[in-house]
Protein backbone atom coordinates (compact mmCIF):
# COMPACT_ATOMS: atom_id res chain seq x y z
CA UNK A 1 0.00 0.00 0.00
CA UNK A 2 2.14 2.73 -1.29
CA UNK A 3 -0.40 5.48 -2.21
CA UNK A 4 -1.01 6.58 1.16
CA UNK A 5 0.67 7.07 4.65
CA UNK A 6 -0.66 7.42 8.06
CA UNK A 7 0.67 10.11 10.42
CA UNK A 8 -0.22 8.82 13.64
CA UNK A 9 -0.15 10.02 16.96
CA UNK A 10 -1.44 8.44 19.68
CA UNK A 11 -2.41 4.85 17.83
CA UNK A 12 0.71 3.03 18.05
CA UNK A 13 -0.10 1.98 21.39
CA UNK A 14 -3.55 1.09 20.45
CA UNK A 15 -2.61 -0.98 17.80
CA UNK A 16 -0.45 -3.81 19.63
CA UNK A 17 -3.21 -4.12 21.44
CA UNK A 18 -5.59 -4.63 18.90
CA UNK A 19 -3.23 -7.42 17.48
CA UNK A 20 -3.10 -9.08 20.55
CA UNK A 21 -6.72 -9.02 21.58
CA UNK A 22 -9.11 -8.15 18.97
CA UNK A 23 -12.51 -7.40 20.43
CA UNK A 24 -16.02 -8.38 19.13
CA UNK A 25 -17.10 -5.07 20.76
CA UNK A 26 -15.23 -1.97 19.96
CA UNK A 27 -16.76 0.95 18.52
CA UNK A 28 -15.23 3.29 15.99
CA UNK A 29 -16.31 6.90 14.83
CA UNK A 30 -14.52 7.94 11.44
CA UNK A 31 -14.58 11.81 11.44
CA UNK A 32 -13.42 13.82 8.33
CA UNK A 33 -12.36 17.21 9.03
CA UNK A 34 -12.60 19.80 6.74
CA UNK A 35 -16.47 20.82 6.64
CA UNK A 36 -16.97 18.11 8.69
CA UNK A 37 -15.29 18.90 12.06
CA UNK A 38 -14.55 22.23 10.99
CA UNK A 39 -16.36 24.67 8.84
CA UNK A 40 -13.79 26.25 6.07
CA UNK A 41 -16.03 28.87 4.55
CA UNK A 42 -15.05 32.05 6.26
CA UNK A 43 -11.09 30.97 6.09
CA UNK A 44 -11.42 30.06 2.72
CA UNK A 45 -12.69 33.53 1.81
CA UNK A 46 -10.28 35.13 3.20
CA UNK A 47 -7.39 33.67 2.00
CA UNK A 48 -9.03 34.02 -1.68
CA UNK A 49 -8.72 37.69 -0.94
CA UNK A 50 -5.04 37.46 0.01
CA UNK A 51 -4.41 35.07 -2.62
CA UNK A 52 -6.71 36.10 -5.51
CA UNK A 53 -7.34 40.00 -4.92
CA UNK A 54 -11.32 38.94 -4.08
CA UNK A 55 -13.63 37.13 -2.10
CA UNK A 56 -14.43 34.59 -4.09
CA UNK A 57 -17.06 31.94 -3.02
CA UNK A 58 -16.70 28.09 -1.66
CA UNK A 59 -18.49 26.87 -4.52
CA UNK A 60 -16.46 28.62 -7.39
CA UNK A 61 -13.05 27.57 -5.38
CA UNK A 62 -13.99 23.90 -5.17
CA UNK A 63 -14.27 24.28 -8.96
CA UNK A 64 -10.66 25.36 -9.49
CA UNK A 65 -8.22 23.11 -11.28
CA UNK A 66 -6.70 20.49 -8.75
CA UNK A 67 -2.41 22.26 -9.16
CA UNK A 68 -4.15 25.51 -7.74
CA UNK A 69 -7.02 24.32 -5.49
CA UNK A 70 -4.76 22.27 -3.24
CA UNK A 71 -1.94 25.23 -2.63
CA UNK A 72 -4.52 27.41 -2.00
CA UNK A 73 -6.56 24.93 0.61
CA UNK A 74 -2.72 24.37 2.05
CA UNK A 75 -2.48 28.15 2.61
CA UNK A 76 -5.27 28.71 4.06
CA UNK A 77 -5.05 25.69 6.14
CA UNK A 78 -1.96 27.10 7.71
CA UNK A 79 -2.62 31.02 7.82
CA UNK A 80 -6.05 30.57 8.75
CA UNK A 81 -6.76 27.92 10.97
CA UNK A 82 -8.20 30.41 13.31
CA UNK A 83 -10.47 30.97 11.26
CA UNK A 84 -11.84 27.73 10.87
CA UNK A 85 -15.40 27.14 12.89
CA UNK A 86 -16.15 24.43 14.91
CA UNK A 87 -18.97 22.21 14.27
CA UNK A 88 -20.08 22.53 17.42
CA UNK A 89 -22.98 19.68 17.17
CA UNK A 90 -20.56 16.63 16.10
CA UNK A 91 -17.86 17.92 18.52
CA UNK A 92 -20.52 17.47 21.16
CA UNK A 93 -21.30 13.93 19.57
CA UNK A 94 -17.55 12.89 19.36
CA UNK A 95 -17.06 13.44 23.16
CA UNK A 96 -20.29 11.67 23.89
CA UNK A 97 -19.66 8.90 21.80
CA UNK A 98 -16.16 8.41 23.20
CA UNK A 99 -17.73 8.43 26.91
CA UNK A 100 -19.97 5.65 25.76
CA UNK A 101 -16.68 3.72 24.66
CA UNK A 102 -16.42 4.60 20.94
CA UNK A 103 -12.84 4.91 19.51
CA UNK A 104 -12.69 8.14 17.59
CA UNK A 105 -9.91 8.57 14.27
CA UNK A 106 -9.18 11.63 12.25
CA UNK A 107 -9.38 10.75 8.79
CA UNK A 108 -9.10 13.39 6.53
CA UNK A 109 -7.73 14.47 2.67
CA UNK A 110 -5.62 16.77 3.90
CA UNK A 111 -1.93 15.52 3.41
CA UNK A 112 0.60 14.72 6.06
CA UNK A 113 2.88 18.04 6.28
CA UNK A 114 -0.68 19.57 7.80
CA UNK A 115 -0.65 17.19 10.68
CA UNK A 116 0.58 20.50 13.48
CA UNK A 117 -2.63 22.81 12.23
CA UNK A 118 -4.78 19.25 12.35
CA UNK A 119 -3.69 18.53 15.60
CA UNK A 120 -3.81 22.35 16.70
CA UNK A 121 -7.30 22.45 15.76
CA UNK A 122 -8.47 19.34 17.56
CA UNK A 123 -7.00 20.20 20.74
CA UNK A 124 -7.85 23.38 20.88
CA UNK A 125 -11.10 22.13 20.72
CA UNK A 126 -10.35 19.17 23.17
CA UNK A 127 -11.59 16.64 20.44
CA UNK A 128 -10.97 13.20 21.94
CA UNK A 129 -9.13 11.39 18.96
CA UNK A 130 -6.81 8.58 19.47
CA UNK A 131 -5.34 8.79 15.65
CA UNK A 132 -5.09 11.31 12.99
CA UNK A 133 -4.69 9.88 9.76
CA UNK A 134 -3.57 12.05 6.99
CA UNK A 135 -2.79 11.19 3.14
CA UNK A 136 0.75 11.18 1.48
CA UNK A 137 1.90 14.34 0.01
CA UNK A 138 1.23 14.30 -4.00
CA UNK A 139 -1.11 11.52 -3.59
CA UNK A 140 -2.53 10.72 -7.11
CA UNK A 141 -5.75 8.68 -6.17
CA UNK A 142 -8.98 10.19 -5.28
CA UNK A 143 -9.98 11.32 -1.95
CA UNK A 144 -12.53 8.75 -1.74
CA UNK A 145 -10.47 5.83 -2.84
CA UNK A 146 -7.32 6.65 -0.54
CA UNK A 147 -10.05 6.99 2.47
CA UNK A 148 -11.38 3.90 1.59
CA UNK A 149 -7.74 1.92 1.79
CA UNK A 150 -6.79 3.35 4.96
CA UNK A 151 -10.43 2.68 6.39
CA UNK A 152 -9.46 -1.05 5.25
CA UNK A 153 -7.77 -1.43 7.94
CA UNK A 154 -9.95 -0.65 10.24
CA UNK A 155 -13.28 -2.55 9.75
CA UNK A 156 -12.06 -6.20 10.50
CA UNK A 157 -10.99 -3.98 14.12
CA UNK A 158 -14.17 -3.33 15.02
CA UNK A 159 -17.80 -4.73 15.35
CA UNK A 160 -19.55 -1.21 14.67
CA UNK A 161 -18.00 1.87 12.66
CA UNK A 162 -19.60 5.68 12.22
CA UNK A 163 -18.27 7.26 9.31
CA UNK A 164 -19.01 10.78 8.78
CA UNK A 165 -17.93 13.12 6.17
CA UNK A 166 -19.21 16.24 3.90
CA UNK A 167 -18.59 14.76 0.58
CA UNK A 168 -20.86 12.48 -0.33
CA UNK A 169 -18.84 11.16 -3.41
CA UNK A 170 -16.39 9.62 -0.71
CA UNK A 171 -19.57 8.33 1.21
CA UNK A 172 -21.28 6.31 -1.93
CA UNK A 173 -17.44 5.15 -2.73
CA UNK A 174 -16.85 3.74 0.63
CA UNK A 175 -20.39 2.36 0.67
CA UNK A 176 -20.13 0.43 -2.19
CA UNK A 177 -16.85 -0.90 -1.94
CA UNK A 178 -17.25 -2.21 1.77
CA UNK A 179 -21.04 -3.10 1.52
CA UNK A 180 -22.78 -5.01 3.99
CA UNK A 181 -19.79 -4.54 6.39
CA UNK A 182 -20.87 -3.20 9.89
CA UNK A 183 -20.61 0.80 8.68
CA UNK A 184 -23.51 3.46 8.93
CA UNK A 185 -22.61 6.73 7.35
CA UNK A 186 -23.50 10.50 7.71
CA UNK A 187 -23.51 13.34 5.72
CA UNK A 188 -22.49 16.49 7.60
CA UNK A 189 -23.58 19.96 6.30
CA UNK A 190 -23.99 23.06 8.45
CA UNK A 191 -27.71 22.37 9.55
CA UNK A 192 -26.55 18.93 10.89
CA UNK A 193 -26.06 15.50 9.54
CA UNK A 194 -28.05 12.57 8.06
CA UNK A 195 -27.57 8.72 7.97
CA UNK A 196 -26.92 7.69 3.91
CA UNK A 197 -28.86 4.39 3.56
MG1 LIG B 1 -14.36 17.30 4.09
Amino acid sequence: MEEYKEARTQDSEAMTENRKHISKRRRLLVLDFDDTLFFTEEALSLASEEVFGKRIPVSEIRKMENAVKQPFYEHTAVKYKEYLKPNGRLIGLSKTLKLKGYEVIVLSGRHEGQLEETKYSLDLHKIPYKAIILSKKGRTISNAEWKARALSEYIPRYHEILFFDDDIANIKFIKKKFAGKNIRFFLVNKRGEREIK
